[in-house]
């Protein structure tokens, strides 16, 4: 196993890593963790911490594992190096005998193809199968009329997909039930909501490993374990909280194939004389619409309505945690890293080459990484990027200018959910 130092340029931020003559010591907030940090940074700002899992005015870096994908033998097989991912990032001690364990994953719209391979979803699933416990595969329906909107609908969708128990070994349960009302409300007490709407499936579970793909995504900018998070473990009108924007359709855009009105919950589009507006006091703000248009018709106002967004969304995020400390694992690929997530029923060409995969048991410190990760690349000319291909250009404002997509995990960090200073270890 590698030391990190492969990847200087991704220390994070500040000289936080370890130090000569400091020792591993666990998170005592969540000993899954092991994060490591000196014996005098832990008396000096461990006890100013306040409340669950919150590091505010902590100084440490959170270890992430990477592996590349090069494969030259059975043993370098990217099945394999997904095994020994899970080892190496300690996922396994998130999880205890007889624990009911989620696997939240993201089945991928229908006639979308970059979601995660089902068969590494197999490896996971068998690992967890190893310390004993009983895992099942989960997400929740969507707000918007897709293939994911009721469980029904859901489960055929993912099986098309391969996600069967003969391919995955493990149980198939649509989080937030037939219609998405079986939801549990949890309490975070923050800025935008005091209680959240979870899945009751998810909220339940004695753990989780959340496997995410990262890619780009229409409002967050990227999309990774904190997305996963807050919209997969929200039930549809969880969702809406979040969302909770108001698009407007620009006329002059606008050619009236009415394919918005097909998707949207609430019937909001008004068709008049070959064009379509948008009744706000009926529209929920889904956003949905707003992917769909083929003219790129309908719009937002996004100076406004982005960094709320993405604190409403953190706020999710952290309420799909509540009552797991040191109970959930995270690993993310960055394989088929298309522009926009895998909601849409189509996937895009990548935006920069495969990378790896990498785990970690901090969702803020895997997403920094994996944003820091792209961010390396080269970017393809042939995709839809506008802007920053260079190698250490934002990819993402190279596809969404106006937002900040790191905005979501600051403000994850500054609720103590994790850290964006890492330590990379290459295995
Ligand atoms: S999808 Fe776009 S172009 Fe088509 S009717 Fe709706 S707003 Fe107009
Ligand atoms: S009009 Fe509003 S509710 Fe309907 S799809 Fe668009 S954002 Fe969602």
């Amino acid at each position: 196993m590698g030391s990190g130092l492969e990847h200087p340029n991704l220390r994070g931020r500040g000289d936080t890593s370890a130090r000569a003559g400091d020792k591993p010591i666990s998170c005592p907030a969540n000993p899954a963790r092991g994060w490591l940090y000196s014996r005098t940074i832990f008396k000096k700002f461990y006890l100013r911490s306040d409340h669950y899992g919150a590091h505010r005015g902590l100084i440490m870096s959170s270890k992430v594992f990477f592996t590349g994908l090069r494969a030259r033998n059975d043993q370098t097989s990217r099945v394999v190096r997904v095994r020994k991912l899970f080892e190496a990032a300690g996922l396994g001690d998130c999880i205890s005998e007889k624990d009911l364990t989620a696997i939240k994953i993201h089945f991928g719209e229908r006639g979308s193809d970059a979601f995660i391979n089902p068969i590494f979803v197999r490896q996971v699933v068998d690992k967890v199968l190893d310390k004993g416990a009983k895992p099942f595969l989960t997400d929740s329906n969507t707000l918007y009329k897709g293939s994911r909107h009721n469980a029904v609908d859901h489960l055929i969708n993912a099986i098309e997909h391969g996600f069967d128990y003969s391919v995955v070994r493990a149980p198939l349960l649509i989080a937030d039930g037939l219609r998405s009302k079986d939801v549990r409300w949890v309490e975070i007490g923050k800025k935008y909501f005091d209680k959240v709407r979870i899945a009751a499936n998810i909220q339940q579970a004695d753990s989780m490993i959340v496997m995410s793909h990262f890619k780009g995504h229409i409002m967050g900018g990227f999309g990774g374990a904190i997305k996963n998070l807050a919209m997969g473990g929200a039930s549809a009108y969880g969702k809406m909280d979040q969302h909770s924007v108001r698009p407007e359709v620009i006329e002059k855009k606008c050619i009236g194939c009415r394919t918005c009105m097909e998707i949207c919950p609430v019937d909001a589009h008004i068709y008049e004389n070959g064009k379509v507006w948008i009744d706000k006091e009926v529209c929920i703000g889904c956003g949905e619409c707003i992917i769909v248009c083929p003219e790129e018709a309908i719009g937002l106002d996004w100076t406004t309505e982005l960094d709320p967004f993405h604190e409403r969304m953190a706020e999710y995020a952290l309420g799909t945690t509540i009552g797991k400390e040191g109970k959930i694992g995270y690993m993310s690929f960055l394989t088929r890293i298309s522009p926009e997530c895998d909601c849409f029923s189509w996937s895009d060409y990548p935006i920069v080459p495969d990378i790896g995969i990498v785990a970690s048991t901090d969702p803020v410190a895997i997403d920094k990484a994996c944003y820091d990760l792209v961010n390396q690349q080269v970017g393809f000319k042939q995709s839809s990027l506008k802007s920053g291909w260079e190698p250490g250009e934002d990819k993402f404002r190279g596809l969404k200018p106006q937002i900040d997509s790191l905005h979501s995990i600051k403000y994850a960090e500054e609720m103590g959910m994790g850290n964006m200073d890492y330590e990379l270890i290459t295995i």
